[in-house]
Parts: structure tokens; C-alpha cells; sequence
């Protein structure tokens, strides 16, 4: 029998909370902490901003899961990616690329200390064990967000006066601590089934057809090619690909060329195994201007990056000079303008005058 339950409000999809693409796959269970303290910050008040407030302000920002004292809420179902693992550097490898496509995120609510938080955070044990044991995976696929990406969270298992400050002896104990209690539910069972083989979901690469994603698209020339687990011969083939089909490529490193989540390709020392076409590089508008007609207006940050603070809302119908074509932190295209800031560029925010 399950010792909690989960309840389900999924907040609607939309391209800055729940952008609706599928996961490539799960290699992990990343846990947060939500950093605010307000006693109303409940796991519901969370689902109200992720579905309201975090739209409108277009901050890029998300999680699966929130646990506080009472219960534990979905608000992505766990085959979606959630913003939360973001950055432009990795602590680690094993994640890939960019981690928010194969990790899901936890996040405890933090708006009581003492009894009600303890509970909290067990029950965010207890939901971290089932999501592991859900998708096959072990102990070792437990990350905090500091794991991640070095980000300060949750910071209770990251910095000793924090740790103490929500009653622990310090971060260290307070993080083992943890991960002891959801190897416990894990022995214990949870209400989820255990997979039983975690070989399957390598076995099955999803390779995407090709589309204006990724950084280009590769043709496969010869009659058989094989994708690997990684970028070398002496990779596990997961797969072998069929000469004249077409894919998106992720990443380039020498002559190998990453067509799926863990999927590599090579062209070979003459490049006579696969035909690599990058994207051509957008050309810039010199001008563009405000279509968007919201009233808070379309947000202009310092940085090519949506989870950056704004330091101005730009309203319908201004007119700024365009610089240049950049991708954000996301991944996606924001012009940078003279001004040296930059904003979005997708065409019902932002257009070419
Ligand atoms: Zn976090």
C-alpha cells in the first residue's frame, strides 16, 4: 500500500512553463527546494504560479512535481520536460547535453520549518523513491540541483548554515540523510511497479525525424550506419540506420554527429557515411517592432537568457534596432539589440518592421 498519494493538476501547455515536448528519456530525478518561505506557498499556491503569474512574466521555469507537508502535486506529467535544470555549464556528464530533456524535477515546499517541513521533505523522499523506481533507476540517479548545475538548491543540502537552519546538523548529513530515507522507500516499496529491465529504454533510441530543430540535419549516405551510446567505435550500437534517411544533429564533436538523446553517428574519416547540412544562420531584421498587445508588455532582459531578470517591458508598437540573432540559454532565437539587451524572437511578440 502506498504511505502517500499524488494528486494530479496539470497546468496548461504553453511555451514557458510546460512547452509539451516529450522527454527523450529519464535518467534522473533532480530534487529542489522552492526558496520560499511564505507559509502560503503551498504545493497549490506553486501550480497557480507556474500556471499563471510565471506565463505572463515569461519566465521559463518549471518543475514536475511539488511536495509540502499535506501532499504531493503533478503539474507535468513525467514523459514532459520541466524547466529546471537549466544552465550553460554542467557539473556532470551523465545527464547528456541539456539535462532538462531526460531528468524530472521535485520540488519540496519550504513555507514551514520544523514538524510540517520534516514532513514535507519525507514525503519528497517517498515520491523521489516511487519516480526511481518508476522509470528504473537507482540511488545513483538522484540528483540535487547543485549536482546539476552548481545552483545553491536545495540549499539546506548544499550550505551548512542553511542546513541548520531548517534543523539539520549540517548540508553533508542532511543530504545523506535524505537519500538513506528514499533507498529505505525504495527497499520498503512503493506503490509504483519496479521495472524490471533498465536496459530497455537505450535499447529503443528515440531518433526524431528531421525538422528545424537541433543545429542541423544529417543524411545517411551509406547503405547501414550504426548510432552508438557515444561519440566513438567503441560505442554500444543501439541502433543501425537506414541509407537516405534524414535526422536532426544535436551536437558535433570531430567527425561524429549526436542524432537522438545518447545517439551518435559517425561520418567517417572521408565523410562518405553521412552528409552533415548545418542550419543556415537566420539573417537579422535591422528593426523590430512590438506586436504583442498584453498589457504587461514583452520583457527585455540583460542577458539571452528567459530566466533572467527583466530590466524593462517593451509595449505594442515600439520600434528597437536589431544587432544581431542569438540563441538563448533556452535554446531558442532572442535578437539582441543595439542597446546591447535582448528579447524574444518569436514573431507574435516581437516582428520585423
Ligand atoms: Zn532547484
Amino acid at each position: 500500500m502506498p504511505k502517500y498519494e499524488i494528486k494530479q493538476k496539470l497546468i496548461p501547455v504553453n511555451k514557458y512553463t510546460r512547452p509539451g515536448q516529450k522527454l527523450q528519456r529519464v535518467s534522473g530525478v533532480t530534487i529542489h527546494w522552492t526558496a520560499n518561505l511564505n507559509e502560503g506557498a503551498d504545493d497549490v499556491a506553486h501550480y497557480r504560479y507556474f500556471s499563471g503569474h510565471a506565463i505572463a512574466s515569461q519566465t521559463y521555469a518549471s518543475a514536475h512535481y511539488f511536495v509540502d507537508h499535506d501532499s504531493a502535486l503533478q503539474i507535468i506529467p513525467d514523459g514532459e520536460m520541466a524547466y529546471h535544470v537549466g544552465a550553460r555549464n554542467y557539473r556532470t556528464q551523465r545527464l547528456g547535453s541539456y539535462p532538462n530533456n531526460c531528468t524530472i524535477g521535485v520540488e519540496t515546499c519550504v513555507n514551514y520549518k520544523g514538524a510540517k517541513f520534516d514532513a514535507a521533505l519525507d514525503r519528497s523522499a517517498w515520491l523521489c523513491a516511487l519516480l526511481l523506481k518508476k522509470h528504473g533507476l537507482g540511488i545513483d540517479d538522484l540528483y540535487r540541483h547543485y549536482d546539476v548545475t552548481g545552483k545553491d538548491c536545495p540549499k539546506y543540502f548544499v550550505t551548512d548554515s542553511t542546513a541548520r537552519q531548517f534543523g539539520f546538523k549540517d548540508a553533508d548529513s542532511a543530504w545523506s540523510g535524505f537519500k538513506a530515507t528514499v533507498k529505505r522507500y525504495m527497499a520498503q516499496g512503493t506503490s509504483a511497479p519496479a521495472k524490471p529491465t533498465p536496459q530497455k529504454p537505450s535499447s529503443k533510441p528515440q531518433v526524431q525525424p528531421a525538422g528545424q530543430v537541433g543545429i542541423g540535419r544529417a543524411e545517411i549516405i551509406a547503405s547501414a550506419l550504426n548510432l552508438r551510446d557515444k561519440p566513438s567505435l567503441d560505442g554500444k550500437v543501439l541502433k543501425t540506420l537506414k541509407g537516405g534517411s534524414n535526422y536532426n544533429v544535436y551536437e558535433v564533436k570531430g567527425d561524429w554527429y549526436r542524432l537522438s538523446g545518447n545517439g551518435w553517428a559517425s561520418a567517417g574519416s572521408k565523410g562518405d557515411l553521412l552528409r552533415y547540412t548545418p542550419h543556415p544562420k537566420p539573417d537579422a531584421p535591422a528593426r523590430v517592432k512590438v506586436v504583442y498587445k498584453g498589457r504587461e508588455g514583452v520583457a527585455v532582459r540583460a542577458e539571452a537568457d528567459f530566466s533572467a531578470p527583466a530590466e524593462q517591458y517593451v509595449k505594442y508598437g515600439e520600434v528597437f534596432t536589431v544587432d544581431s540573432i542569438v540563441k538563448s540559454r533556452q535554446g531558442t532565437n532572442m535578437y539582441k539589440l543595439k542597446s546591447g539587451l535582448f528579447v524574444t524572437a518569436v514573431d507574435s511578440y516581437m516582428r520585423e518592421v
